[in-house]
């Protein structure tokens, strides 16, 4: 017995195979909306094949016109959504829809097959470079340039393929010789190996980015963005030696009072941004108290560092809060000498911190074990 199965219904199986797995996918790893983009865009493709099976027609044609350059749109919004930039831009949009238009209005004039589906595939192939140039631009892992080679690949094909189009559809181009089946059977082979790599890739590439999002929520503060005090203690530091700079926030409780508590967290976060631009390594590990670590710094840089936040954040205005003097921290700095435990110098740098609060606040105090171990006489640079 033989079973014959049309090229189409292979197609189908192909690409209906991977829109069940990204659906799939998709509900499992709910609100991932580059899968949202992807199942769509291979549903699209799966819709494509069973249109073509039915054979030559003008609502085939029409059909086809739009869903090639959907699919590919579609497909280029996941990319998009998975580099974390927002939809393409309104040009390329316009130009999609354009261009498709044109495919429509040369079905409805009886142009030849050939002139109407070259508007359309040129629609599809510019989507498709949107997602090319941004991959290529944001590229970061070996993911995105197996992506990106995909895509190329991808984009080839296209081009290779456009004076082909109207013979696979049943139609006639004056620039081939081939039959339908010849090009069908090319073109199985290679879209069986292109299509479900760039799919694979994308799903991998989702995954790849949830992750990474749940290892920084694990490891970030979310009011400011900085190191939590968990992973700040869990860093590896590739250095001889470091310092650790305690800060504080003066009078906190007095500016939770007196402006209300969305005042304060604005606050919290003005100082976590000076924080964030300094030299270091910086984190948030307690409410309105953060650390920064210096690697290789010497005393005199650490504490420049830690004067000039301190200044500056002494002159920065937040909201209603106008007053001089009203928005001001302490600083306490102690050494972290490579292979000895940061809770050490935590302690001493929290000596320092709170010297500093006792004599007078708004300072910055280095911690001196050698001269003073009990921590009783700090050095006041501020
Ligand atoms: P000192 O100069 O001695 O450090 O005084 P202080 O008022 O800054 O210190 P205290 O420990 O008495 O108060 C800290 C306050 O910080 C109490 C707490 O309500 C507030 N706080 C802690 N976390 C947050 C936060 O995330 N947002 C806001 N707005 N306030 C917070
Ligand atoms: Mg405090
Ligand atoms: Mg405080």
């Amino acid at each position: 017995m033989t079973l014959t199965v049309s090229f189409y219904d292979v197609m189908f199986g192909l690409i209906a195979g991977l829109a069940v797995l990204s659906f799939v996918c998709l509900a499992t790893m709910r609100g991932q909306r580059a899968l949202a983009w992807l199942t769509m865009a291979l549903f699209i493709g799966a819709i494509e094949m069973q249109i073509v099976k039915l054979g030559p027609s003008f609502w085939m044609a029409a059909s086809v016109s739009m869903l090639i350059p959907a699919a590919h749109w579609c497909f280029t919004q996941s990319v998009r959504t998975t580099l974390l930039l927002g939809p393409s831009p309104a040009w390329l949009n316009r130009t999609v829809v354009l261009l498709t238009a044109c495919s429509l209005v040369l079905l409805a004039v009886g142009a030849n097959d050939l002139a109407q589906t070259i508007p359309f595939q040129i629609a599809a192939l510019m989507a498709l470079g949107d997602s090319i140039g941004s991959l290529y631009r944001a590229r970061r892992h070996a993911l995105d340039h197996a992506l990106l080679g995909v895509q190329c690949l991808m984009a080839v094909m296209i081009v290779l393929r456009m004076p082909l189009l109207p013979v696979i559809l049943g139609g006639q181009s004056p620039l081939t010789n081939f039959t339908q089946s010849e090009i069908l059977g090319h073109i199985l082979t290679l879209w069986a190996v292109i299509g479900p790599a760039a799919v694979a890739l994308l799903i991998a590439k989702v995954i790849m980015a949830m992750v990474e999002s749940y290892r920084n929520r694990a490891e970030r503060d979310d009011l400011t963005g900085l190191l939590n005090r968990r992973a700040f203690e869990q860093m590896r530091i590739d250095s001889e030696s470091a310092l650790l700079v305690l800060c504080d926030i003066d009078h906190f409780k007095r500016i939770n009072d007196r402006y209300g508590h969305p005042v304060g967290d604005r606050v919290i976060q003005k100082l976590a941004y000076m924080l964030h631009d300094a030299p270091g390594y910086a984190a948030r590990v307690g409410g309105e108290e953060f650390a920064l670590l210096l690697p290789n710094a010497s005393i005199q840089e650490a504490r420049e560092v830690a004067d000039d936040i301190r200044r500056r954040f002494s002159e920065t205005r937040v909201d209603d809060v106008q007053e001089d003097g009203m928005l001001s921290a302490s600083f306490g700095i102690a050494p972290s000498p490579m292979g000895s435990a940061l809770h050490l110098a935590f302690s001493q740098a929290d000596i320092a911190l709170y010297q500093a609060k006792r004599t007078g606040r708004n300072r910055v105090v280095l911690f001196s074990a050698a001269e003073h171990p009990d921590g009783s006489d700090m050095l006041v640079a501020a």
